[in-house]
């Protein structure tokens, strides 16, 4: 879509432009896989990921008996759709009621933004939705999500200075007494160097299995794509702390680093339920690896 496009626009400059300018009239040699290489490494593929990239187009060189610059770049788009196909599996949240969604990551992610987005997507497929105000640490995140709330016209709840695992409780019980379809349950954000502190968070999850013994359904990562590969770093370690099912990827429009979801899907393939392409409150997309690539190269 034109949508996805326009916010894979940095990416596909350093991406899709930095292949435009290799894709020339040319033949296909190894100086070619050479540039191709540096490419994907600057658009943060990573070495694993780039690695398999350039195996996956050397081996449909040789096996299509390919001639020109022009059908590597064909070559590459499949070898990428193929590669990012594991990470699009959409959210579904009509296995429970309540559907609970655990939402974490480190500070300026794009949790709260990400939540508010998130909750407007799904009002707008028909589910009503309830806010749980679980980032207790910052006043100001919790502001947030209470005007973002009453703004919208969606419930949320909070306490002045109460504990996240209390305020999880009482929301997702609220949310059953009052037949809401979706739970989006904030959590504190922490810094990127304090990976190491995660007990906070693992007792938030045990709150809401407490709460609801089926839950949470889902435990979304919310990833800044400007950090690149350290997104690695965060997925294991958010992983080992709380068990992620699904990733957020946001601000792919401010940054020349998509090239990240190879990485991800090579090295620590999570669905990845949505991505950020914007701002503004309709600028969050289910991830579609046909489409992804597409915005990239078409
Ligand atoms: P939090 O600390 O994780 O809750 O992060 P916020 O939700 O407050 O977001 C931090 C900043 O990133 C804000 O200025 C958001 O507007 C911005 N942001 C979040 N998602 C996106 C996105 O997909 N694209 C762009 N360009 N900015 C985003």
């Amino acid at each position: 879509s034109e949508r996805l496009k326009a916010g894979l626009s940095r990416t596909r400059q350093q991406f899709g432009g930095g292949l435009a300018g290799l894709f020339g009239r040319r033949k296909i040699d190894e100086d070619l896989l050479e540039e191709l290489e540096s490419t994907l490494l600057m658009a943060d593929c990573g070495v694993e990921a780039t690695t398999h990239l350039l195996d996956e187009a050397r081996k449909r060189w040789k096996r299509d008996k390919l001639e020109n610059a022009e059908e590597l770049q064909g070559a590459l788009a499949e070898a990428l759709t193929e590669t990012l196909a594991p990470l699009e599996a959409p959210l579904s949240v009509d296995g429970h009621r309540p559907f609970i969604i655990m939402i974490a990551g480190v500070n300026g992610a794009g949790k709260t933004t990400s939540i508010g987005k998130l909750a407007k997507y799904f009002q707008s497929q028909g589910k009503s939705v309830l806010l749980a105000a679980g980032d207790t640490f910052r006043a100001a995140a919790r502001e947030q999500l209470v005007t973002w709330g009453e703004r919208n016209n969606v419930t949320v709840i909070a306490q002045d200075g109460g504990d996240a695992a209390a305020v999880i409780f009482d929301a997702v019980n609220a949310a059953r007494a009052r037949g809401i379809d979706v739970v989006l349950a904030d959590t504190a954000g922490r810094l990127p160097t304090q990976l190491h502190l995660m007990e906070e968070i693992a007792k938030v999850r045990r709150v809401i299995a407490k709460a609801e013994p089926s839950g949470p359904h889902e435990v979304l990562l919310v990833l800044d794509a400007n950090i690149g590969q350290n997104a690695l770093t965060q997925v294991k370690a958010f992983d080992a702390a709380i068990g992620v099912t699904g990733l957020v990827l946001t601000k792919l429009d401010g940054t020349a680093k998509g090239g990240v979801v190879a990485a991800i899907a090579r090295q620590c393939p999570k669905p990845l339920r949505f991505i950020g392409v914007g701002e503004g409150i309709d600028d969050l997309q289910p991830f579609r690896a046909g489409e992804f690539v597409e915005a990239l190269f078409g």
